[in-house]
């Protein structure tokens, strides 16, 4: 079977350094908030080209702080609207919901999954005060069109770089192009860590040092409490292990993109629709989505070819039971989306011969005509 992604030969190429990592927090008697997530912070700090990181315990944890703390600050109330991908993972509506705001559901570009900056714009009421772009399998929103249209709307915008780590267009990055910017480094994302953990980029040092407090009980000074916060916190561990797998992003990120276009250059069969291939943008490739009409066909078979895949995601977020009370809007773009996404293996240790394998299984599918 060639895997979805083969997290264990991931973290396996790093061994050594895994484990020295970790037997140096072991040994240094010293397990939150040390050295060890100020030397991470500091090096994404610098690797997203933003002035502050500032690491929380997950990816959602990430962007219910920014939206946390831009209330705390004045900027955004209970009842404010935010505009957000009608297609991405829940975590992204979570986050607004979860603060008392309203997710507005907005329709993507079919072409590159993302949030459509046209649609967004004809969305916007006099209740809208943000946007939520999510860069989505890896490709940068686009970004010079929404940062535009929240200028014109004074818009707060916070990225969902969850899966976008080293992503970028016009030469910026991934969590530099926002007011903020919320990363996930769960096990399987493009940087990811043993275990649980996020952050937060900002340029914004007033955001950074209210999300700091908010993330520690709304503490800057101890037994001191401003805010009445919450316990989100990047540990020592991942903090030393994110560091050595930092080292290593850019060269799988390039791994990533030769997968991705082999599958680009050698997938031809007419039932599969391949998703739009890099015009200049630095997409990282954090899944390789394609559409087929015949979508659950297509998955039987790669599976009878012993090739796992992944659906991202098989129920769009207005569809799910949790927002009954968005059943009623009409998103025919992102439903369709969801009703015929797949995602093929990719990633930093899948081999130019599993790859290939991948494409013979996608070129020998016929679909039943009905
Ligand atoms: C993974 C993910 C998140 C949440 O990250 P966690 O670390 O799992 O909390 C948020 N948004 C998107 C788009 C994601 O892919």
């Amino acid at each position: 079977m060639i895997k979805f992604l083969d997290l264990k030969a991931i973290n396996n190429a790093h061994r050594d350094e895994l484990i020295t990592a970790c037997a140096r927090v072991v040994d240094s008697g010293w397990y939150i908030g040390g050295e060890e997530l100020r030397s991470f912070e500091q090096a994404f700090a610098t690797y997203c080209g933003v002035r502050h990181c500032v690491g929380v315990a997950n990816g959602l944890d990430a962007l219910v702080l920014v939206i946390r703390a831009w209330k705390e600050l004045g900027h955004l109330k209970d009842g404010d609207e935010v505009l957000v991908p009608a297609n991405t993972y829940i975590a992204s509506i979570l986050a607004i919901s979860e603060n008392g705001l309203v997710p507005l559901l907005v329709e993507p570009d079919p072409v590159t999954f993302n949030i459509c900056p046209v649609n967004a714009a004809a969305a916007v009421t006099q209740k809208t005060r943000m946007i939520l772009p999510v860069h989505l399998y890896g490709r940068l929103a686009d970004m010079p069109k929404i940062m535009e249209l929240a200028r014109r709307h004074r818009l707060l915008v916070l990225e969902d770089s969850a899966q976008a780590h080293g992503a970028s267009l016009d030469g910026k990055k991934a969590g530099s192009w926002g007011d903020a910017s919320g990363f996930s480094f769960y096990p399987g994302k493009n940087l990811g860590a043993l275990g649980d953990a996020g952050a937060v980029t900002t340029n914004d040092e007033t955001l950074a040092t209210t999300i700091r407090a908010l993330g520690n009980y709304g503490s800057h000074q101890k037994y001191k409490n401003i805010y009445r916060g919450v316990n989100s916190r990047l540990d020592e561990i991942q903090a030393a292990c994110l560091m050595v797998k930092l080292k290593y992003l850019d060269t799988q990120t390039e791994h990533r993109k030769l997968i991705a276009k082999l599958y680009g250059e050698e997938i031809n069969n007419p039932a599969i629709v391949l998703p739009a291939q890099d015009s200049g943008d630095d997409n990282v490739w954090h899944v390789y989505t394609v559409l087929s009409e015949h979508r659950d066909a297509l998955q039987a078979h790669l599976a009878e070819e012993c090739v796992q895949t992944l659906i991202h995601y098989p129920i769009p977020p207005h569809l799910q039971q949790a927002y009954a009370e968005f059943k009623d809007q009409s998103l025919p773009i992102a439903t369709r989306i969801h009703n015929r996404i797949l995602s093929l293996p990719i990633g930093p240790t899948l081999s130019f011969e599993e790859a290939r394998r991948v494409v013979a299984a996608c070129n020998s599918f016929q679909p039943v005509m009905p």
